[in-house]
């Protein structure tokens, strides 16, 4: 028996041990700060990204791979944050992303911003209770507000073209002009257009470097990197009737390890005669079923590809699953388990197929007879900048489709902002003293977008938000352009979705809200709590840029 358990047995006190010794546990107000901390730590990692003047970040991973970005989920997906309240912010990005598709940076500026509020009212020794009523009342208040400004407009080409370059302004779109693309971004929301909604995922960028952006265009169709079979190739096919086959055309034999005992030559020639006869065969059958282009799960051999090359025939193997059912969709063809199995019914039909050379083979499959999709096609930027220039793209893409869905928008450049940091500090006068004070925080913390934007300019953001109070009526001014001027956005064309906008405000005080109600981290053991001077969250530094 221990010393210890000796004196407990003596003194008559039971141990109750609940957690194990690895846990640990930070309570109260260190708790809360932490936590507050650690997500102001994020927010502030995204902050300077923000609007049309927002800087890129270059991100560099263990292995020497560089993201140059400026979008606010990528940039959080890419450094490797443990923290988990930090890593709740994160999750307000991606939810952003997924739901709309943009407003990243101001979701996470703007929870960043409310728990460094949330931090000040506590030290005022607010309970976190008063501190959560209040922010509900804010956030009610300032959903109406978001709503009040929704322009009354129909929404036409012009307006999407706005939105669409408003969202494209503010990420890295290499050398090229939102204007350019932002007629190409609204021919491609309506080409998956299917009743009242958008079919997204019907909907691929491609980008490629080099050229002019004029060379980009809206692809009807797929566009992927497919692994040609054989030497020769037709390099386009009009008309194009598809097969698809979902196994290998190879000789069985080189799938196992066999032995054959020939007794003479002869025989061996014959064996080998059969089974390229047998090879041969299956490009017969793929020719007869009338199809000039055949797309093939597994490997095709040479002396297959030969033949179907010979017959005109343009062959694709290791095609993955996924990518046969995208073309299964948008040819009608059927997938078939065998060759044998292959007839008319199973045929699919396009305008073309037609393999081109860019710094990789693309295949583009267009015109096909079931229509299920479409590809944007985007030409111009240099090698490093074409994920960013894809993102962009792919965002440009999201809130057309978002201001289409939800047939709304809002003035931007802050302007937004302004009017609902106004109307809630109004609604604050009617609250109990205490619960007062949060609200105006909850106003404090919608206007530090517009703050963000005028200090990403280079203004004064003091002087920029006096002036923007002033002349700021129900969102008639906002900072535009690379000055930040004060100006009306509509009448400069600085419009995003209402839903945009909503969903960040939500999620932003959704996650404040519920990081500031946590008084207990009970944590059992998260990977680099122990890591030492490497990662000096969770305790109070702002430092997080760490990277995998
Ligand atoms: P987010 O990830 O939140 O979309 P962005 O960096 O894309 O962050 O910035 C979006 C903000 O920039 C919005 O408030 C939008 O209204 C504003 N913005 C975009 N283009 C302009 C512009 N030309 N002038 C002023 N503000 C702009
Ligand atoms: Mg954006």
């Amino acid at each position: 028996m221990s010393g210890s358990e000796q004196q407990r047995q003596r003194t008559g006190a039971q141990p109750l041990f609940v957690l194990s010794e690895d846990t640990e546990r930070t309570k109260g107000e260190d708790a809360q700060t932490a936590n507050s901390q650690a997500g102001r730590a994020v927010a502030e990692s995204v902050r300077t990204t923000l609007g049309p003047n927002g800087m890129d970040k270059m991100l560099v991973s263990d292995s020497g791979d560089v993201v140059v970005t400026n979008d606010g989920k990528t940039i959080l997906e890419e450094m490797d944050i443990e923290h988990p309240a930090a890593e709740m912010l994160v999750e307000v990005a991606e939810n952003q992303a997924e739901e709309v598709g943009d407003g990243t940076t101001t979701a996470v500026a703007l929870a960043g911003k409310l728990l460094d509020e949330t931090e000040s009212l506590l030290m005022d020794d607010i309970h976190p209770t008063t501190i959560i009523q209040g922010y509900r009342e804010a956030l009610s208040q300032a959903q109406q507000t978001i709503e009040s400004l929704t322009l009354d407009v129909e929404l036409d080409d012009d307006h999407l073209r706005q939105v669409a370059q408003t969202s494209m302004t503010s990420g890295g779109v290499g050398g090229l002009t939102p204007e350019a693309l932002a007629g190409l971004i609204i021919d491609a929301v309506r080409a998956v257009r299917r009743g009242d909604g958008i079919g997204r995922d019907a909907l691929a960028v491609k980008a490629q470097p080099g050229r002019v952006a004029s060379a980009s265009r809206l692809v009807d169709g797929i566009v992927r990197e497919f692994d040609v079979a054989g030497i020769e190739h037709p390099g386009e096919v009009t008309d194009a009737s598809i097969a698809i086959i979902d196994t290998d055309l190879e000789s069985p034999e080189t799938d196992i390890d066999a032995d054959y005992q020939f007794d003479s030559t002869d025989q061996f020639s014959a064996a080998v005669q059969a089974e390229e006869q047998r090879l041969r065969e299956y490009a017969e059958t793929i020719a007869n079923a009338g199809a000039d282009a055949v797309f093939v799960t597994g490997d095709i051999a040479d002396t297959t590809a030969g033949a179907l090359s010979g017959d005109g025939v343009v062959s694709f193997e290791n095609v993955d699953t996924s990518a046969a059912n995208d073309i299964a969709a948008l040819t009608g063809a059927e997938t078939v388990a065998r060759v044998e199995e292959l007839d008319g019914d199973a045929i699919g039909t396009a305008d073309s197929v037609a393999i081109e050379e860019y710094d990789e083979q693309l295949t583009f499959i267009e015109g096909g007879a079931g229509g299920s999709a479409a590809t944007l096609f985007v030409r111009g930027g240099t090698e490093h900048a074409l994920d960013e220039l894809e993102r962009s793209v792919e965002s440009g893409i999201d809130t057309v489709a978002a201001a289409i869905e939800s047939e709304a928008v809002i003035p931007g450049g802050g302007a937004a902002e302004i009017a609902v940091a106004k109307a809630v500090r109004e609604t604050a006068s009617s609250f109990e003293g205490r619960e007062q004070l949060a609200i105006e925080a909850f106003a404090d913390a919608v206007e530090s977008i517009p703050r963000t934007l005028a200090r990403n300019a280079g203004t004064d953001p003091i002087d920029a938000l006096v002036e923007l109070r002033a002349a700021n009526t129900e969102g008639t001014a906002g900072l535009i352009g690379s000055k930040a001027d004060i100006a009306d956005p509509v009448e400069r064309g600085v419009i995003d979705p209402v839903s945009v906008k909503s969903e960040a405000i939500t999620s932003a005080a959704e996650t404040a809200t519920m990081i500031s109600r946590i008084d207990d981290v009970i944590s059992a053991s998260w990977p680099g709590r122990h890591s030492g001077s490497t990662h000096p969250l969770p305790c109070c530094d702002a430092e997080v840029l760490i990277l995998e």
